[in-house]
């Protein structure tokens, strides 16, 4: 298992996806930095969510909230009272753990223990910390990362980088109501930074410090949010199907009452089978009034909708599917990581869906110093750049080594322009005027598939139909 995400750090390093932050610096503890082909596959797959979930419907509105907010906004939502997690001290070395954590690596059930039970349970069990030390009290610890704003530093100018993206559309709900007067079910999304202060990041970009979020605050009836809460709930095993993502991979994971968030009256982990154990991917909260509320209540402004209909005006109630990007690019690169054998040599590849592949064709001449196919081959790439952007040229090697490239970074259809193409070039240019048709009409060049390794014929005029149709 260990081996396997090595791997695939590894790869992800060597193929320019994600590299360590700050690095040559030495680092810096839960940080990473999506190198070219990993921002590409991260703005794929926000893409995707933002056309499903924003531009394919009526219902949804996006915003795009300042990161540092009134630190009002987090007095009132929770987070400065209760935003923590359990934290305790290796007594030798200083050094911090989740509590939980070591509690479940000995094998201990955590579910709805409270923090006392924790302490009870490390002493009674003798667990120690990973260095063997014995560990110190279990308390509190908050996640926030905290700043000023300003050039004073006081208890007025605190502010925080915000830990979730929601209360950036919690606190522009009355100014999308007054603005695009939406009627109630709509919803509001978000994709953007959040920032936690993780106590112990770890299992590569899983648990970071810093990571991407895209989130709906979707606003119903307080009759009607079961509703609401099935339907995202299929939507959320509908976008993984659409990733790519084997669903068999993917589990539920209803929340005990005792272990719900302080907002929530229901809640639904998604959790994927990644290589390092069963983890939540994304939950689905049923947060009732208690945002609108507890904003209403704090800021003294009237947070409530009139619906014309009924003439009645309420609070309405929220459920929130709330996606981690960064879990959502793990989980993809997970399940497409791959390796078998070609040719009697070993192949490690991803099978990256076509719809979010950070190159979606490379198009090659057979060889590289011959230019009339490197001519032909450079309209090819052109035109099926202008058309499809994900398209890379690539004269590099032999033509054996350049598809072995390509399948390391997903690429599903390379393209190559061969001696057969050149003939057909001919002869097209040749009846062109007679026949009345333009040369490129009826040349050939090989499509070659990454997870078979066959290869087809296809006229160049055909080429982009074929591979759209194939996305
Ligand atoms: P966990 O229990 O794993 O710490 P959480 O329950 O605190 O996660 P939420 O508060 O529900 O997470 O956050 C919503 C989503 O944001 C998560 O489902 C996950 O996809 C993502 N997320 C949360 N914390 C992190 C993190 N430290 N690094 C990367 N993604 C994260």
């Amino acid at each position: 298992m260990a081996i396997y995400m090595e791997n695939i750090i590894a790869l992800c390093k060597r193929k320019g996806f994600i590299f360590p932050g700050s690095e040559i610096y030495g680092g810096l503890s839960g940080t990473w930095d999506y190198g070219p082909l990993g921002v590409a596959l991260k703005n794929n797959i926000k893409s995707l969510w933002w056309k499903r979930f924003v531009t394919d419907r009526e219902d949804m509105f996006g915003v795009d909230a300042a990161i540092l907010m009134n630190q009002n906004v987090w007095k009132a939502s929770g987070h400065v009272g209760g935003f923590s997690d359990p934290l305790v001290e290796d007594a030798k070395t200083h050094k911090r753990y989740r509590a939980d954590h070591l509690l479940e690596d000995a094998g201990v059930d955590v579910k709805g223990m409270s923090l006392d039970a924790m302490d009870v349970a490390i002493k009674e069990k003798g667990i120690k910390s990973p260095d063997g030390n014995a560990l110190g009290d279990v308390r509190q610890f908050n996640m926030m990362f905290k700043t000023h704003i300003g050039p004073v530093a006081d208890d007025d100018s605190i502010s925080y980088l915000r830990p979730e993206t929601a209360q950036g559309m919690f606190v522009n709900f009355k100014n999308v109501l007054d603005s695009m007067h939406p009627k109630i079910p709509f919803g509001l999304a978000q994709i953007g930074k959040a920032f936690r202060n993780e106590i112990a990041p770890r299992d590569f970009i899983f648990r970071s410090r810093e990571f991407d979020q895209m989130e709906i605050e979707y606003f119903v009836h307080p009759d009607n949010w079961q509703d609401a809460f099935e339907h995202f709930r299929s939507q959320v095993h509908s976008f993984v199907a659409d990733l790519g993502i084997r669903s068999d991979r993917v589990h539920e994971l209803e929340i005990a009452p005792e272990d719900l968030a302080h907002y929530s009256k229901r809640t639904i982990d998604f959790e994927y089978d990644f290589p390092f154990g069963k983890k939540e991917l994304y939950g689905l909260a049923y947060r009732t009034d208690f945002d609108l509320k507890s904003h209403a209540d704090a800021s003294g402004q009237d947070l409530s909708y009139f619906d014309e209909e009924s003439k009645t005006r309420y609070l309405p109630h929220c459920i929130e599917p709330s996606f981690g990007l960064d879990r959502t690019t793990l989980a993809v690169l997970s399940d497409a990581y791959a390796v078998d054998e070609v040719g009697g040599e070993k192949r490690e590849y991803l099978k990256l869906s076509p719809k979010i592949a950070p190159v979606l064709v490379s198009v090659s001449p057979l060889l590289k110093n011959k230019p009339e196919l490197v001519g032909v081959a450079r309209k090819v790439y052109s035109d099926l750049k202008k058309k499809f952007g994900r398209v890379s040229f690539d004269d590099n090697g032999n033509i054996g080594k350049r598809y072995r490239r390509q399948d390391e970074i997903g690429t599903p259809f390379c393209v190559v322009v061969d001696f057969e193409t050149l003939e057909g070039v001919k002869e097209a240019a040749a009846g062109a005027s007679a026949a009345g048709i333009s040369a490129g009409m009826t040349d050939t060049v090989t499509i070659r598939y990454r997870d078979s390794g066959e290869q087809e014929r296809v006229a160049i005029a055909d080429l982009a139909t074929k591979i759209e149709g194939l996305i």
